[in-house]
C-alpha cells in the first residue's frame, strides 16, 4: 500500500458520506442548519463506538490484573485546573488572516507560512495570540468569580485527585493503573476533519502509577501494549507509526513523549498519546490541596510520590480510524463495484444479517427463528426485502461479516448458507453448527484487503 494511494481527499468525502446516509454519524441539530464541527451517532455509529471503547476497557482492566476503572464527574474544583496548569497554559497561538478573518492555529501551518508570516491564501497574518482552550462556565444561579468551573479539557486530572481513594479502597499496589473513558472539551481554534477534531469529545486514558527509579522501563512497556492493541484490533499496522516528541514539543509536565499516528485519508495524525508525566502532577495536586499524597512501600517502609506513565487515546478519533481503515471499494468485474467495511468482527456494529431467500412458504418464519436463536450470542440485523444480492451489498457497506440465508433446502435438511464479507465466499452449514462456527471464525479472524 503506497502513502499516496490512501492520502485521498476523495475517501474521506466518501467515509462521511456513507456515515450520513446509513446512520454512522449525524451533523448536531441539522434541522436548525447544524453547529460546526459538533457531530451525533446514529444507530450504527453508537455501536461501532461503543465496541471500540468495550474492546480497549478489556485490554486495559480484564486483560490486565492490575488495572482497575474508574467514572469521575466532568466538571470539578476549579483549584484542579490550576494544579495541573491548564489555567496557566493550556493555551494555543492563534492568528488570522487579515484579509479574510480566517483564523489558525499557528502551529497547524507550515513552516513556510510562518517564516513569511503570511496565510495559505498569501495575505498577511496578524499577531499570534494565546487563546486558552478551556470552556468556563458557572456552578449555581449567580456567576462571579468564584462560582467558576470548567467543562475538562481532559480525563486524566479525574484519575489523580481520585489515585488516594483508589489505594485506600481496592487492594491495588505499585505499579498499578487506573482506566477512565469519558467525555473531555476543547475550545478549539479549527475544528476540521468530520469527528478527527471536534470541541466535544470521548477518551480513552489509562494512568499507571510507578516507582520513579522504573518510569522509563514501564514507558517502553506501554508503547509497545499499545501498539500492539490496534494489531489485535485488526487496524493494518502499515498505516500506524510512532513520532517522538521533540524537546521543543514536550508539554509541560512531560519527561517523554511518543504519539501514535495513523495515516488517515488526509495525512498522518495523532491517534493517541503515551506520555511519561514524571510526579508532575501528584507533586502539584499535593501542593495544591495541602494532601499529602505520597505513597508507602509497605514491604521496604520507603515512602515516595510515584510517577506516571500515561497512555491517551481518543475514542471518537479512534471511531474515524476504525473507518477510515475498513473502508474499500473493491472492484469485483467489469462495472461491478463494492463499497465494504472491513471492520474486525468485534468491532462491526452488528454481526449476522440473516436473510429469508424469499418471504413465502414459510421460509420468513423459520428465518425469523433462526435470527431469534442467533440474537442470544451476537448483534443480529434480519431482512427480507429485495433481491439477496443486493442484501449482501447493503451489509457489506456496514461492515456485516457474516450473512445467513435461509432457502427451500434449509427445509428439507435444516441447512443454511453461511456467506462472508471479506471473501464474498458461501457455505452450506447446518444450523445446529451456526452459532460455532460464527464464534470460531471471530476467534481465527486475519484481516484481508487494502
Ligand atoms: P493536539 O496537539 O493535536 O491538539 P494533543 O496532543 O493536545 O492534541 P492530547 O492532549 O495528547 O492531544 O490528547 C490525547 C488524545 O485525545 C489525542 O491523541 C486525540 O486522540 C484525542 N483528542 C485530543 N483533542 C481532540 C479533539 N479536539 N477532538 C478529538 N479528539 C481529540
Amino acid at each position: 500500500m503506497s502513502e499516496q494511494a490512501t492520502v485521498n481527499p476523495q475517501t474521506m468525502d466518501n467515509i462521511v458520506s456513507l456515515c450520513k446516509r446509513r446512520g454512522f454519524v449525524f451533523g448536531s441539530s441539522d434541522i436548525y442548519g447544524g453547529l460546526a464541527s459538533a457531530w451525533d451517532y446514529g444507530p450504527l455509529g453508537v455501536e461501532l463506538k461503543n465496541r471500540i471503547q468495550r474492546f480497549w476497557w478489556r485490554e486495559m482492566t480484564q486483560l490486565h490484573d492490575d488495572i482497575v476503572g474508574l467514572d469521575a464527574a466532568i466538571m470539578m474544583h476549579p483549584r484542579v485546573w490550576e494544579a495541573s496548569g491548564h489555567v496557566e497554559s493550556f493555551a494555543d497561538l492563534m492568528v488570522e488572516d487579515t484579509v479574510t478573518n480566517e483564523r489558525f492555529r499557528w502551529d497547524h501551518l507550515p513552516q513556510e507560512n510562518r517564516a513569511k508570516k503570511v496565510s495559505p491564501a498569501g495575505n498577511p497574518l496578524s499577531e499570534p495570540k494565546e487563546f486558552n482552550l478551556m470552556f468556563k462556565t458557572h456552578l449555581g444561579p449567580v456567576q462571579e468569580s468564584s462560582s467558576v468551573v470548567y467543562l475538562r479539557p481532559e480525563t486524566a486530572q479525574g484519575i489523580y485527585v481520585n489515585y488516594k481513594n483508589v489505594v485506600q479502597t481496592s487492594r491495588v499496589r505499585i505499579p498499578f493503573g487506573i482506566a477512565q473513558v469519558g467525555k473531555a472539551f476543547r475550545n478549539e481554534i479549527v475544528t476540521k476533519n468530520f469527528i478527527f477534531r471536534t470541541c466535544e469529545f470521548e477518551q480513552m486514558e489509562m494512568q499507571f502509577f510507578v516507582h520513579p527509579s522504573e518510569d522509563e522501563k514501564w514507558f517502553e512497556y506501554w508503547k509497545q501494549q499499545r501498539i500492539e492493541s490496534y494489531r489485535r484490533m485488526g487496524i493494518n499496522m502499515d498505516r500506524i507509526r510512532f513520532q517522538q516528541h521533540g524537546p521543543d514539543e514536550l508539554a509541560h509536565y512531560a519527561k517523554d513523549a511518543f504519539d501514535i499516528q495513523f495515516l488517515f485519508p488526509f495525512g498522518w495524525q495523532e491517534l493517541e498519546g503515551i506520555h511519561n508525566r514524571t510526579d508532575f502532577d501528584l507533586r502539584r495536586h499535593s501542593e495544591y490541596s495541602g494532601k499529602d499524597l505520597s505513597y508507602l512501600e509497605d514491604t521496604t517502609g520507603e515512602r515516595y510520590l510515584p510517577y506516571i506513565i500515561e497512555t491517551s487515546a481518543g475514542l471518537t478519533r479512534s471511531v474515524l480510524m476504525v473507518l477510515s481503515d475498513a473502508w474499500e471499494e473493491e472492484t469485483i468485474a467489469e462495472g461491478d463495484v463494492r463499497t465494504v467495511l472491513r471492520f474486525h468482527p468485534e468491532l462491526a456494529p452488528i454481526t449476522v444479517g440473516v436473510f429469508p431467500l424469499v418471504k413465502k412458504d414459510g421460509l420468513a418464519e423459520l428465518a425469523r427463528n433462526i435470527e431469534r436463536e442467533l440474537r442470544q450470542d451476537f448483534a443480529t440485523f434480519y431482512d427480507q426485502g429485495g433481491a439477496i444480492g443486493r442484501r449482501y451489498r447493503r451489509q457489506d457497506e456496514i461492515g456485516t461479516p457474516f450473512c445467513v440465508t435461509i432457502d427451500y433446502e434449509t427445509k428439507e435438511n435444516n441447512t443454511v448458507t453461511l456467506r462472508l464479507r471479506d471473501s464474498m465466499e458461501q457455505v452450506r452449514i447446518p444450523i445446529a453448527e451456526l452459532s460455532a462456527r460464527i464464534r470460531q471464525s471471530i476467534k481465527e479472524y486475519q484481516r484481508v484487503g487494502a
